[in-house]
């Protein structure tokens, strides 16, 4: 046996991608030749001046002091299931069907995607959108299905593409409201829209909503199961970022809608669960506390997002060649370039000349022929400033040679 032959991949991991990441290792290159950097790029508000809240962190050591370190409920523990369903009510959503708390929201859309979607068929996911999305469906061999969100409407899911686009291998619709990049919130009328395509075309939807708390100028979240209990839907949320953990590595699904139709797909979704024993135990024991206890950290957040979020607006939108759609939500903006422009080539390069680390738009997608790049406005003020500034000198630079 030929004891050098190279462990090969398999090819599931071919067309994995996750741009937020790969972009660091070049940032890291730069690095290395002395550019000091300023992270734009990524959605961690713990790097920042935010914080989990004290009595959320001290819920949490306390399980871990009592012991209380063994393993759980595979669909999580009763306190925290029990805290999630009243939060949806909260929300308005009705006819629940199950609850599971899963290690991040990650974990709940993996383990949902896996257990609906077979090899050849597709899911439609938004475009722009978060790619732990389009990196499960490729895993699943399964094809992703990009639906565009539309720029000139302020980023609303465009319904038209959504329908042109269902084919009969179609499985689901992925909605993410609030939206990364784009940092866009649904009107009433685009969930409302959505769910009569959804219900045309007997298609589950996926309402990816861990941003749901984080919304700016008095706007209040509409949770899409709300409006309709009929179809069935899976609603994603977590702690990572309403309460200021994405490393506590807490989520939850909450399965909507008429249950006759989810029956063997959600003993699916169990079985899965079941397979992957529980979430991090001792730390579910916080989820009470952080969805029950004091919120004052939300509006402290707000207040700053809100003046980082104008600051991002105005000194991009003041750019020559930059154009910046305001966003409502979670703490992203998705700035576009002069037509023409590569994005890659414009991010790269900005690492390279100022430090300055973003996101290039096709690692979320986007329109043919368009070219954007995601900026986090979690920094602070002054940070933000400095880079804003140092993207303004690029853009120049970058113009006199790409025009
Ligand atoms: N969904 C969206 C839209 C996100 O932006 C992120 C993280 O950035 C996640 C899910 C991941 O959530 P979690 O940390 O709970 O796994």
């Amino acid at each position: 046996m030929d004891q050098s032959r190279e462990i090969t991949p398999s090819h599931r991991t071919e067309n994995i991608k996750y741009a937020v990441r790969d972009i660091v290792v070049l940032a890291k290159q730069a690095e290395k030749r002395g550019k000091k950097l300023l992270y734009l790029n990524i959605g961690d508000p713990n790097q920042f001046d935010f914080a989990t809240p004290n009595h959320f962190v001290e819920a949490m050591c306390e399980a871990l002091k009592i012991n209380l370190n063994g393993y759980a409920p595979s669909s999580g523990i009763k306190t925290a299931v029990d805290a999630v369903e009243r939060e949806a009510q909260s929300k308005s959503i009705t006819n629940i069907n199950d609850i599971f708390i899963t290690n991040g929201a990650s974990e709940a859309i993996e383990l949902c995607l896996t257990s609906l979607v077979n090899s050849g068929e597709n899911v439609l996911t938004p475009s722009p959108g978060y790619p732990l999305y389009t990196a499960i469906i490729s895993r699943l061999e399964a094809e992703e299905n990009p639906y565009y969100l539309d720029e000139a409407n302020d980023w609303q899911p465009d319904i038209a593409d959504i329908e042109r686009k269902i084919n009969d291998k179609t499985r689901a619709i992925i909605l993410i409201n609030p939206n990364n990049p784009t940092g866009s919130n649904c009107s009433r009328q685009t969930l409302i829209d959505l769910i009569a395509v959804a219900k045309r075309h007997d298609l589950i939807i996926f309402a990816d909503e861990i941003y749901d708390k984080l919304l700016m100028d008095n706007c209040i979240h509409i949770s899409i199961a709300s409006l309709d209990n009929d179809i069935p839907m899976i609603t994603f949320g977590g702690i990572s970022k309403n309460y200021f953990g994405p490393g506590l590595r807490l989520g939850w699904g909450i399965v909507s809608g008429n249950s006759s139709r989810l029956k063997n797909y959600v003993e699916a979704v169990n079985k899965l669960l079941r397979a992957r024993l529980c979430a991090n135990h001792p730390l579910q024991h916080g989820i009470v506390h952080a969805l029950e206890g004091p919120q004052d950290h939300i509006g402290a957040a707000i207040e700053k997002l809100t003046r980082r979020r104008d600051m991002t607006y105005e000194m991009l939108n003041a750019i020559d060649g930059i154009s910046c759609v305001k966003p409502g939500g979670a703490f992203y903006a998705f700035p576009r370039l002069c037509d023409g422009w590569d994005d890659y080539k414009f991010v790269t390069g900005l690492i390279e000349e100022t430090g300055v680390v973003t996101v290039p738009g096709s690692g979320f997608g986007q329109l043919p022929g368009t070219g954007h790049f995601r900026v986090v406005y979690l920094p602070q003020d002054d940070i933000l400033e400095k880079a804003y500034n140092e993207i303004n000198r690029y853009t120049k630079m970058f113009a006199e040679k790409n025009s």
